[in-house]
């Protein structure tokens, strides 16, 4: 796959690099206005939600609550299970599972999702005649809503989630506060990474203002795992390998964790998406990858950068997507497979010598 010339975006990424116009915002604001006194709202996240999908998605069904909205559903594809971290989050009394989602709503409103391949068995909500909203910050993401709020300058799904609130007139309370800061906080690596702008200090100091206690969500979403899972990254971690010569001689750092792993150590899938995070402090490489298996044949694989590498070209080559220092895809056959596969990909050169580092 090439890309083109001095650009990040590669040929199956459409170009979006400017945030909503004021057209976009003032039709989405419009979308909710003309909700029928007892419309009914779905609102859907991406599969496998992380801390962006769920918190921007649920602090926005409190919003709308707020709002007077008295029907409001959140959900996301099978399956239905939220990772313990999350499992304190205000609103998650809005989840039901896929199957009893609304088949009709009059207004669908998806967060964090760069495509419709991400929603799963969700995708046909999206089709109905109601009205579908997009929010989003992938660069990626290929405009599938009626009304499409995709802000790839935006650190987190829940920046667009707070702005389309402030227009609607909702304040912030403390319960949609955290469900944002949550998304906020876990999309920034703890306001880490370089999308970390004033901008982001500036809506995190909106929702402390609150009052919610932040050293509380952070303990409860980064600082706590199961013994269990303890011990299972450090046997997965064990295991991890250094190739100094991939990714063009950046380096590659690379390890796995099987269904057996997982069943040994008595863990759930979703403690595994945390191991990125040890895996990429590898000072001698570039690209880190975690490849967690999810079949007997299929691997979810995590890709993650330090600037040299775009690993949104290497995962959309692979069939994922993302953004050019954390992207992700499908991988299918063994792990070796897989890896071989990243490698081979890795092995194309940057397009403009990797020179930008935007996330
Ligand atoms: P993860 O490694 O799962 O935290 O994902 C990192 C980024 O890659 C996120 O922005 C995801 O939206 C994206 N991503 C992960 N897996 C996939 C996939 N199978 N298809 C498309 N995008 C993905
Ligand atoms: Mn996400
Ligand atoms: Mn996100």
């Amino acid at each position: 796959m090439t890309a083109f010339p001095g650009s990040t975006l590669t040929e199956a990424e459409p170009a979006i690099v400017t945030g909503p116009t004021d057209d976009d915002w003032d039709a989405a604001v419009a979308a909710v206005r003309r909700l029928p006194p007892d419309g009914r709202v779905l609102l859907v996240c991406h599969v496998n939600p992380d801390g962006d999908a769920l918190g921007s998605m649920l602090g926005f069904g409190l919003g709308l609550r707020r709002l007077g909205v008295r029907q409001i559903q959140a959900t996301f594809p099978d399956p239905p299970e939220v990772p313990e971290p999350f499992r304190g989050l205000p609103g998650l009394e809005l989840l039901v599972p896929a199957a009893a989602a609304d088949p009709a709503p009059d207004l669908v409103i998806c967060f964090d999702a760069a495509s419709v391949s991400r929603l799963g068995e969700l995708a046909d909500r999206l089709a109905g005649p109601g009205t579908a909203l997009v929010l989003d910050h992938h660069a990626s993401n290929t405009g599938f809503g009626d009304v499409n709020l995709v802000d790839p300058a935006a650190a987190a799904t829940s920046v667009v989630a707070e702005e389309l609130l402030a227009r609607l007139g909702v304040a912030l309370d403390a319960g949609i506060a955290e469900c944002l800061y949550v998304a906020l906080s876990t999309d920034t690596g703890s306001f880490r990474f370089d999308a970390t702008t004033p901008a982001v200090h500036e809506m995190a100091a909106r929702l402390l203002a609150t009052g919610i206690r932040p050293g509380d969500i952070s303990r409860r979403v980064f600082d706590s795992r199961p013994f269990g899972a303890v011990r299972l990254f450090g046997e997965v971690l064990g295991r991890a390998r250094l190739e100094p010569e991939a990714a063009t001689g950046h380096g590659l750092v690379w390890t796995y964790a099987t269904l057996d792993d997982l069943a040994r150590h008595e863990q759930r899938p979703y403690v595994l998406e945390a191991l990125i995070d040890p895996v990429r402090c590898t000072a001698e490489a570039d690209v880190s990858c975690v490849v967690k298996q999810t079949g007997p044949r299929e691997w979810a694989v995590s890709l993650r950068s330090k600037g040299a590498t775009d690993v949104s070209r290497v995962a959309v080559a692979l069939g994922g997507g993302g953004h050019r220092l954390a992207a992700g895809f499908t991988g299918r056959g063994t792990v070796d497979e897989v890896v071989e596969r990243i490698r081979v990909e890795l092995a194309v050169p940057a397009p403009g010598g990797g020179a930008d580092r935007r996330g």
